[in-house]
C-alpha cells in the first residue's frame, strides 16, 4: 500500500470524521446532518469555511469561536483524528477491495454511535439495527464468513442471532441478580450486529474484549481517584464498537488462540 493512497485515506477520513461529528449532535436531537450549515454552540454565528477544516481549525482557533471566543469541544478534533487513523488503517489493512468501503461503513457508523452513546447513554436502534441488516447483505464479501463450511450469509444470520439472544440473556440473568436493569436495549442490538458483522467467533470475542476494556477503563476512573457510586452510568457502546472494530481488522482473531 502506497504512503500516497494511505495519506488519501487519511484526509477523506478527516472529512468524514467532521461529518461524524455533525451527526453526533444532530441525530439524537432529530435535526436534518445536511441542513442548516454548522454554527456556532454559544452564539450562533455561522462557522465559515476557513474555520471549518478538520483538526486544522481547531488548532488555529485553539479551541475557541471566532466571534464569541467560546470553547469549542476537543470531542470535534478527536473523532476527526480517530476517523482518520482508522480509515487509513483498515484501507492498508484491506487494500482497494471490495470489502474496503463496507468496513469502513460500518466502522463509521461504531464511531458516530459510540459518542451519542457516551453523550446521551442511548444507541439509536438506526445504527444498531441498521448495522445488523447491513451485516447480513454485505456478508458475501466479508473475510470473516469465507471459507466456512456454511454460506456467508447463514452464517452471519447465526452470529447475529447469536449476540442478539446471548445479551438478551446476560441482560435477563443481570436483571434478575441486580434487581435493576444492568444493561440497554440498545447493548443487545449491538451485539447483534457484532454477531451478523464479524460471526459467531465474533461475539465470544467481544464479550472477552470490551469485559477486558470495561475493567481497564474502570481501573483507569479508580486511578484517578474519580467519584464512583452506584448510580454511575457507564456507557457499553462504545466498548462493544472497539471489540467490533478488533474482531473486523482481524476476522480470524478467535482462531489465532
Ligand atoms: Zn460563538
Amino acid at each position: 500500500m502506497s504512503i500516497f493512497i494511505l495519506s488519501l485515506s487519511f484526509i477523506f477520513g478527516l472529512i468524514i470524521g467532521s461529518f461524524l461529528n455533525v451527526c453526533i449532535y444532530r441525530i439524537p436531537a432529530g435535526k436534518s446532518v445536511v441542513w442548516p450549515p454548522s454554527s456556532c454552540g454559544s452564539c450562533g454565528a455561522k462557522i465559515k469555511w476557513y474555520d471549518n477544516a478538520p483538526v486544522i481549525s481547531w488548532l488555529v482557533l485553539r479551541g475557541r469561536c471566532r466571534a464569541c471566543g467560546a470553547g469549542i469541544s476537543l470531542q470535534y478534533p478527536a473523532v476527526e483524528l480517530f476517523t482518520a487513523v482508522i480509515t487509513a488503517l483498515f484501507v492498508w489493512r484491506f487494500g482497494l477491495s471490495a470489502w474496503t468501503p463496507c468496513v469502513l461503513f460500518a466502522l463509521y457508523c461504531l464511531i458516530t454511535l459510540s459518542v451519542i452513546d457516551m453523550r446521551t447513554f442511548i444507541i439509536p436502534d438506526r445504527f444498531s439495527l441498521g448495522l445488523i441488516a447491513f451485516g447480513l447483505a454485505v456478508s458475501f464479501l466479508n473475510p470473516a464468513f469465507s471459507g466456512g463450511t456454511a454460506s456467508e450469509f447463514l452464517s452471519s444470520l447465526a452470529g447475529g442471532a447469536l449476540g442478539f439472544f446471548g445479551m438478551w440473556a446476560v441482560a435477563l440473568t443481570g436483571t434478575f441478580l441486580f434487581k435493576k436493569d444492568a444493561m440497554g436495549g440498545g447493548d443487545i442490538k449491538l451485539m447483534g450486529a457484532i454477531g451478523a458483522l464479524s460471526g459467531a467467533g465474533g461475539v465470544v470475542n467481544a464479550l472477552i474484549i470490551s469485559s477486558f476494556a470495561g475493567i481497564f477503563y474502570f481501573g483507569v476512573l479508580v486511578l484517578l481517584r474519580r467519584p464512583l457510586d452506584n448510580g454511575t452510568t457507564i456507557p457499553f457502546g462504545p466498548f462493544l464498537s472497539f471489540a467490533l472494530m478488533v474482531n473486523l481488522l482481524y476476522p480470524n482473531f478467535i482462531l489465532m488462540f
